[in-house]
Parts: structure tokens; C-alpha cells; sequence
């Protein structure tokens, strides 16, 4: 029933309809007819430089407000979406507005926008990148896409050669959710990325007393500045959480403690002047229990 059904579930539909797979394709419904009716949105997360609170960039992540079941979490519309073809017109439809609204930033301040592997490995998706930019008249270093390792399961050749064709547009490249996954380092010997991001997973455990994590954060960064990358440091919610990894070499961020996603509105009032800082602020210790 629609009481027992929360955020994130499937159970909403109905109580009947027992078949996961048919719940699937009434949330697959659902999301087309949401992008086509235009209901879908971006809010953008800032990406922030630890020494000066600097926003350098945001990420573009997406929204979707059902009529009857709220607001359904990415996580779950997501790997529908990607197990469909509509992950392609779904990613089309963030790369143009995400574009777009990046015009309205400070040209300081680049756009990531997460591509699905389905979508990158697509036929055309490098027109659909191309057209993004010429449509907005984004200088092609403000966006950043971000990938994940998933990109690398295909077909190596075509891999290969839009990876190039990318670099050829100017665009620049992000490794989401790094160490996650099967984090072959043989990725990183060959594909032009220009960016690590580091998962929220090592995050979360950083303060802990075992000092893995942490060890990892440090590794993780040591290994994306000696392959010319930039990192980010992914998920951190509590300053002492921020203390570790700026202690690791961490100089960027994006997490909770400095701003969640925010609606483009929300955005452009943070920004005066052509600039944008945001100060950390959140709880002194991380609680892994919290939500
Ligand atoms: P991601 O690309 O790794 O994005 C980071 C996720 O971590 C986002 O979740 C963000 O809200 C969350 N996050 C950031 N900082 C914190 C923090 O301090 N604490 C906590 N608890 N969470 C934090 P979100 O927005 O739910 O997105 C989940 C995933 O859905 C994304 O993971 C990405 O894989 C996918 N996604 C979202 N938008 C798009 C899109 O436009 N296209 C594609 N292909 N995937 C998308
Ligand atoms: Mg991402
Ligand atoms: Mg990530
Ligand atoms: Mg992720």
C-alpha cells in the first residue's frame, strides 16, 4: 500500500502486483513520462577548495518529484533508466541543462554531470556532447563528465576511440566512485582522465580506529597527483571527517559539511559578485548511524 511504501521502494504501485519486474515498468513509465513532461530536474552540489572555501565546481545531480510517491531517490530511477534505453534521452536531456545552466555561473566555476556507461558507449554520444556545448556556448573545459568503471566492461576499441574523440572537444573527464568496483589500475594507465573522485564508502570510515580508510584516502590521492589528476574527496558530513582528509592531502571537496544539491535558483543566490564560498558547517564528529 502506499503507506507501507517509501522512498526508494517499489512496494508503492500496488500491493498486488508482487512482480518486481512489472514495478520496474511502471516506474520506467513514470520516469519517461516525467522527462517528457518536463518534471525532471538538476540541482547542483558545489564542489569546494578546503583552503579558501572556493566553489570550483558543481556536480549535477538529478531530481525527480513524483506526483504520488515524492521525491524518488537517483538511486533507484537511475539503474532502471540504465537498464532501458531511456538512460539515453534521460542523459541527453542533463547534458544540455546542465550546460546551459552553467552559463549563468562564474566562468570559474566548472559543471560535472554524471554519464551512465549505456549512454557513453551510445552511438553519438559525442554529437550529443558537442551539441550541448555549441547549444549553450559552454567552453568545453567547464565540463567535467563523470564516469565510472562500468565504461570499461564494453567494447575496448570504441572505448578508446570516444574517449579520444572527447579529449579532441576538450572536455575533461572524471573516475567516479573510485575504489569501488573492480578498480583495475590498468584504467588509469591508458584513459585520459583528468580527475579521481574518491567514494564516500572510504569517507564514512575515515575517523574510524583501524585507519584503513584513511590509509586508502591518502594512497588514493598520492596516486591521482602522481598520474597528473586532480581528486575530490566525496561524502564528508562532520569535521572531523574534513580534518582527516585535509591531514591525507585532500583539496577538494563535496559533501553535506559545506552543501547538499541544490535547485538552480538556490544556486544563483549564493553566488555575489562572481563569487562563491560556501563555509563548512555541520556536526564536530561523524556518527555513522546518522540519517
Ligand atoms: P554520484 O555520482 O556518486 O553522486 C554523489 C552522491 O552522493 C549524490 O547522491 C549526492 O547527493 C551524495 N552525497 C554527496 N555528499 C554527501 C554527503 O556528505 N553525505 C551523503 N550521505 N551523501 C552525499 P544522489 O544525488 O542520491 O545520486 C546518487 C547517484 O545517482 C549518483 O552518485 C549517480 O551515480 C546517480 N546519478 C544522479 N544523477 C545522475 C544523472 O544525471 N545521470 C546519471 N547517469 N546518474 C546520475
Ligand atoms: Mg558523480
Ligand atoms: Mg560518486
Ligand atoms: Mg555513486
Amino acid at each position: 500500500s502506499a503507506k507501507n511504501g517509501g522512498r526508494g521502494q517499489f512496494r508503492f504501485y500496488s500491493a498486488d502486483l508482487k512482480d518486481e519486474e512489472q514495478e520496474r515498468q511502471l516506474l520506467l513509465d513514470d520516469l519517461r513520462e516525467a522527462l517528457a513532461a518536463e518534471q525532471l530536474e538538476l540541482h547542483y552540489q558545489p564542489v569546494v577548495r578546503i583552503k579558501d572555501n572556493l566553489v570550483v565546481g558543481m556536480e549535477a545531480l538529478m531530481r525527480w518529484e513524483h506526483a504520488e510517491r515524492g521525491w524518488v531517490s537517483p538511486g533507484l530511477f537511475i539503474p532502471v533508466a540504465e537498464d532501458s534505453s531511456l538512460i539515453g534521452p534521460l542523459g541527453d536531456w542533463a547534458l544540455h541543462r546542465a550546460c546551459r545552466d552553467a552559463m549563468e555561473w562564474p566562468d570559474t566555476v566548472r559543471v560535472a554531470v554524471n554519464v551512465s556507461a549505456r549512454q557513453f558507449t551510445a552511438n553519438g554520444f559525442v554529437d550529443i556532447v558537442s551539441d550541448a556545448l555549441q547549444a549553450s556556448g559552454l567552453d568545453p573545459d567547464r565540463l567535467e563528465l563523470e564516469l565510472t568503471e562500468s565504461v570499461f566492461m564494453g567494447d575496448s576499441e570504441a572505448t578508446d576511440e570516444t574517449f579520444r574523440a572527447l579529449k579532441k572537444i576538450g572536455v575533461r573527464l572524471a573516475l567516479d566512485d573510485f575504489g569501488t568496483g573492480y578498480s583495475s589500475l590498468s584504467y588509469l594507465r591508458s584513459a585520459p582522465f583528468d580527475k579521481l573522485k574518491v567514494d564516500k564508502s572510504f569517507v564514512d570510515s575515515c575517523t574510524q580506529a583501524d585507519q584503513n580508510s584513511a590509509k586508502i584516502i591518502t594512497a588514493i590521492i598520492g596516486l591521482s597527483k602522481a598520474l597528473g589528476m586532480e581528486t575530490t574527496v566525496e561524502g564528508v558530513e562532520a569535521f572531523d571527517q574534513l580534518e582527516v582528509v585535509k591531514a591525507r592531502g585532500a583539496e577538494l571537496v563535496q559533501g553535506w559539511i559545506y552543501a547538499k544539491a541544490m535547485p538552480q535558483s538556490a544556486i544563483l543566490q549564493h553566488i555575489e559578485s562572481g563569487v562563491f564560498r560556501i563555509e563548512p558547517s555541520g556536526p564536530e564528529k561523524h556518527r555513522p548511524d546518522r540519517r
